[in-house]
């Protein structure tokens, strides 16, 4: 068996290869209207139902910066502790395509609005995923979206809509710190909850809200970095990780049979999980990079900074270490704040007061299971967190047992009624009346009187008999540790 502590290698016919990643992210930043206009920019609408004229590039329109979108991308920088650049510029991108009517992105390039930062991931791919991996990000800064251009529509003519045109994006580029499919997916999950958690993005991959750049490369371990491809626009993590799988053997396979890599920007066919090439990689100078007129730099002052940093949520690594240090296991922890919903609607029920652990052992037990079963998230679970809490309480004071707990909480689920109500309504209240245990007890011993004999000739294992015919007796609804104990007396007497 492979030693799952050992590090992720492509083994090949003359030797074994490490993969390099480095991964851009366009993230489309949470914001009602675009970067340089008031369009909408709510998703799924008619085509070109959302274009202003800025948009569509008329002549003459001067773009205006959306100051929600410049703060939501400062205070995304904030959260993976990045530099932010107090003086920042927006370049021009230069390029011609269908979808772009201006015939040039507006970018950053020399002067980006976020520097240097970096995040720390669990790394799956070392025994037990609980190593810490810190990826460097190089840069963030923010870009105007393209159009989108319709091939299905027409079976001779292509179609352009350009609602996209102009909405934010922020493109998060990584340094090439990543040596494993699995190093990559743990990072887009983290990169994506950060984003969630800040509310900078919503990071909806379906709906295109978060996409990828794949950059790869394979070397000897050791050596320098090897010629990289770049591989487009892939949208799913199960697809990143397919994509670099994919792609990295490709390389190995390229240089043992002695070629060479070429630097080339490739796709991802999802269909049949490979990697084809699409274009020989252009360079920035390719571009026509320049400073653009019409906008002035952006200089972002004290306040407004201070403003970003304030409005910061609790960020998920602060959040799982306040949980372990509450006694919350390292597992539950780490499953509790990976969704923004799920931590929300943690430290609800923790507001209300209740023990954190047994808490986190009945969300990540009892709730997830339901609401699997159900195919509902969390944020709308038909019970919520007061509810919870009412159960908890039940069953931290003894009035109901485990097993009357999961009763109650059902009923909960189908009504949506409060677990005190349910229990005083059905009397599924538990007993610890230790008398009307006892004569429980005594009429299940009189009625069984052949097992009484063999148990008492030395055939333990029948206690759990005694103790089912006992609960089955009470409805269930006998405090089983008070079933135990006179069961025990009355089995020796
Ligand atoms: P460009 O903008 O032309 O794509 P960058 O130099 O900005 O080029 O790099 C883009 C991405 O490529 C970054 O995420 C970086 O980490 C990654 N990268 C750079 N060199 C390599 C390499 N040799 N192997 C894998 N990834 C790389
Ligand atoms: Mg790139």
């Amino acid at each position: 068996m492979a030693d799952a502590s050992a590090p992720y290698r492509i083994r090949g016919a003359t030797g074994d290869w490490e993969v390099v990643i480095g991964l851009e992210v366009h993230a489309q930043v949470a914001s009602r209207a675009k970067l340089f206009s008031c369009a909408s920019t709510t998703f799924g609408a008619e085509p070109n139902t959302q274009v202003s004229l800025v948009d569509a590039a008329m002549p003459g329109m001067l773009p205006v910066p959306n100051a929600e979108c410049i703060r939501q991308a400062v205070r995304t920088g904030m959260a993976i502790d990045a530099t932010i650049n107090r003086w920042s510029r927006f370049d021009r991108k230069n390029y011609f395509y269908a979808d772009l009517p201006q015939g040039y992105q507006i970018s950053q390039l020399f002067h980006p609005l976020v520097g240097e930062g970096s995040l720390a991931i669990g790394d799956p791919s070392v025994d037990g995923g609980e190593d810490v991996v810190t990826i460097g990000v190089e840069r963030i800064h923010v870009e105007q979206d393209a159009g989108k251009l319709m091939h299905d529509q027409h079976p001779t003519r292509s179609y352009v809509d350009l609602n996209r045109s102009g909405v934010a994006l922020m493109e998060i580029v990584s340094r090439p710190d990543m040596r494993s499919p699995a190093q990559a997916g743990a990072y887009l999950r983290k990169l994506r909850a950060i984003l969630r958690y800040v509310g900078s993005c919503d990071g909806n991959m379906e709906e295109g809200s978060m996409r990828a750049d794949v950059n790869v490369s394979v070397r000897r371990p050791g050596d320098e970095l090897g010629t990289r491809t770049e591989t487009k626009n892939v949208n799913s993590v199960r697809f990143v990780m397919a994509a670099i799988e994919h792609e990295a053997r490709r390389q190995v396979g390229v240089l043992e049979d002695g070629g060479r890599i070429v630097q080339e920007t490739r796709l991802f066919d999802p269909d049949r999980g490979v990697t084809r090439s699409m274009r020989s990689k252009e360079d920035a100078h390719d571009y026509r990079y320049f400073p653009d007129p019409d906008l002035l730099p952006l200089e972002l002052d004290e306040a407004f900074l201070d403003e970003c940093r304030a409005s910061l949520p609790e960020l998920p690594d602060a959040k799982r270490r306040r949980y372990e240090a509450l006694g919350i296991t390292p597992y539950n922890a780490g499953v509790l704040v990976a969704e923004v919903e799920t931590a929300r609607w943690f430290d609800a029920l923790l507001r209300t007061g209740v023990p954190a652990v047994p808490a986190a052992n009945w969300v990540t037990g009892e709730l997830f299971g339901a609401l699997n079963r159900l195919g509902l998230g969390i944020e709308r679970s038909p019970v919520v967190p007061d509810q919870a809490a009412g159960l908890l309480a039940l069953v931290a004071d003894g009035t109901l047992s485990g097993s009357l707990a999961k009763q109650v909480f059902e009923l909960m689920l189908e009504t949506g009624r409060d677990a005190d109500a349910i229990v005083a309504e059905r009397g599924l209240k538990q007993t610890s009346d230790t008398g009307a245990i006892e004569a429980v007890i005594a009429d299940v011993l009189a009625k069984n009187p052949g097992q009484l004999a063999q148990y008492r000739g030395g055939k333990e294992a029948l206690f759990g008999f005694f103790v089912g015919q006992t609960m089955k007796a009470m409805g269930g609804k006998a405090n089983p540790g008070v079933v135990n104990e006179v069961l025990r007396k009355a089995l020796a007497g």
